[in-house]
């Protein structure tokens, strides 16, 4: 017996994709394959309700089911699925990248009319980073598409990836006549009473010569799919799974998750391919999910799940061992021990009867505020940290202005709050008094004055800094970066770890300085360590 035999198998995955390409309708039928939930529309309603931040208690009352807008979870083939939600283009922000470094794979969902999009590339490079393998699934070929071979052209010249089509659409739009499973050879065809579900009557062929393809569909579209998947075996790579799992090669899958064609192959396809937990990158050394004691990092904190409680959950990925409630973890550089009473162990079915959790899993830990993104929190070790998760620099720099002055307290606690989930980075010029808050994205700014208002009660007003770009400061001697920022004072700020931070008026300005002090590195991304 291997250690892994005695440990349940996980699959901890993301779905990215560009808003719109069908990650909500995928997300709610692969729950729905796998058992959790019964009926088609729920996870849909929040998906046009995003920024109703308590819809997944709603759902989860209703169901009795553990469904978040962080994790779901479902059962597929004996294996425990761990979902975890990217936020959409409302919420955009770092916490999408940071969701992404606590996942072994991704689901890579692309819309047949469009190809790639911008999103899709940005997340892609954040998975390439860390070699997260990705299967591809190309969306909507219930509806007229792009051609079959630019879409994976596209997809092998964007992304530099090596494609290899799983599945291969018969027709697409009006002409679809279901699709073809190339590895197992299955004719795989919409059911004529209810064409709004294809649940898996799939006639085995031997192969596209196959009289019986006769029968199933038109001598059209035959001739068509003999053509395009002799094309495609000559023209693509074969699968080959270690080229998969090092993110060198994405598998693609084609169907609808709106009419169920090809989730099934999808699902099964995360089942027999997908990495269970894989080793996390960590000083001094990696972390094997076979390591016994309890290791984990904190990528995701979410305040104000429950307003009138003002509650905060930190959420941890189990790394390794085996997590039991009420253990006692160190919170690395803290020197605090934190015993966890009530996790949320979103891996059950109910919760009640959850006690324990295994590598891959998520722990959601209610808390006042100890804990922060990037924390690692670890049974044994006291010295353990977990790398690689990113800090963006902004791209967007504005200072907060308050409305009414006496409030300055609650704005303080909101910037606290707020930058602790990753929606904002806050600074505080070293010279002047009012804060500066910068983002990646504009739409950040939204979300930071809508809940600044509806959660905290502040009224204020965002205005331009004289800044555009920020970058931390790094120096392998310290007297060479105490004197730039005594000399640049006014240009310097500091972050909630007290990080000098230079801010530039744009562009230009940042590649002057950087060039006359290059002893100096000026980062636009900072890990945290
Ligand atoms: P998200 O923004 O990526 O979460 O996308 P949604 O799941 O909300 O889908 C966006 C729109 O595309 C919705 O109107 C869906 O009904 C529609 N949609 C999703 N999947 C399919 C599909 O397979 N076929 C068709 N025709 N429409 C789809």
């Amino acid at each position: 017996m291997t250690a892994h035999s005695s440990r349940p198998d996980r699959r901890t995955f993301a779905i990215i994709s560009h808003p719109d390409a069908g990650k909500t309708t995928l997300t709610e039928k692969l729950l729905y394959f796998g058992g959790a939930i019964h009926l088609a529309g729920e996870v849909k309603a929040r998906g046009d309700n995003r920024r109703a931040r308590s819809d997944w208690m709603k759902i989860e009352q209703q169901r009795g089911i553990s469904v978040t807008s962080s994790v779901m979870t479902f059962e597929y083939d004996g294996l425990t699925f761990n979902l975890l939600d990217t936020p959409g283009h409302e919420d955009f922000s770092e916490d999408t990248y940071r969701t992404l470094t606590a996942v072994d794979s991704a689901v890579m969902v692309i819309d047949a009319a469009r190809g790639i999009e911008a999103q899709t590339r940005k997340l892609f490079e954040v998975c390439r980073l860390r070699s997260v393998p990705i299967i591809t699934f190309i969306n909507k070929v219930d509806r007229e598409g792009r051609p079959i071979f630019e879409l994976l052209d596209e997809i092998a010249d964007q992304l530099a990836l090596d494609v290899s089509p799983m599945v291969w659409p018969v027709g697409m739009g009006g002409l679809f006549e279901g699709l073809y499973d190339i590895e197992h050879k299955k004719l795989l065809k919409p059911s004529k009473e209810d064409n709004h579900a294809y649940r898996g009557d799939a006639t085995v062929i031997s192969g596209l010569d196959d009289p019986k393809l006769e029968s199933l569909i038109s001598e059209n579209a035959r001739q068509n799919l003999k053509e395009e998947v002799e094309l495609a075996e000559v023209g693509y790579a074969e699968f080959d799974e270690k080229a998969y799992q090092s993110g060198d090669l994405t598998p693609v899958y084609f169907g609808s998750a709106l009419k169920d064609f090809g989730v099934e192959q999808l699902i099964s396809a995360i089942a027999r391919h997908a990495p269970g937990p894989r080793p996390q990158p960590a000083d001094p050394e990696p972390v094997n999910p076979d390591d016994p004691s309890v290791n984990g990092f904190i990528f995701k904190v979410q305040a104000n799940m429950n307003p009138a409680h003002r509650d905060r959950v930190a959420f941890m990925r189990l790394c390794s061992g085996r997590f039991r409630r009420g253990m006692k973890l160190n919170q690395i550089g803290t020197g605090k021990a934190i015993s966890i009473h009530s996790p949320i162990l979103f891996f059950a079915q109910n919760r009640e009867v959850a006690d324990e959790a295994f590598p891959g899993d998520i722990i959601g830990i209610p808390n006042h505020g100890t804990l922060r993104v990037g924390d690692t929190l670890s049974e044994n070790s006291q010295d353990l940290t977990f790398t690689g998760l990113p800090d963006f620099a902004p791209e967007i720099l504005r200072r907060v202005v308050l409305s009414d002055p006496t409030k300055s307290k609650q704005l303080r606690k909101a910037l606290d709050d707020m930058a602790e989930e990753g929606i904002i980075r806050v600074f505080h010029p070293v010279i002047g008094g009012q804060w500066i808050i910068g983002v990646v994205g504009q739409l950040q700014l939204e979300v930071f004055i809508s809940r600044l208002d509806a959660e905290y009660r502040v009224a204020a007003a965002l205005e331009p800094s004289p800044w555009q770009t920020a970058r931390w400061l790094a120096c392998d001697d310290p007297k060479i970066l105490a004197n730039f920022i005594a000399t640049h004072q006014s240009s310097i700020a500091e972050d909630r770890d007290k990080a000098p931070i230079f801010m530039a008026k744009d562009g230009w300005e940042l590649n002057y300085v950087s060039e006359r002090n290059s002893d100096i590195r000026f980062l636009a991304t900072r890990e945290r360590r």
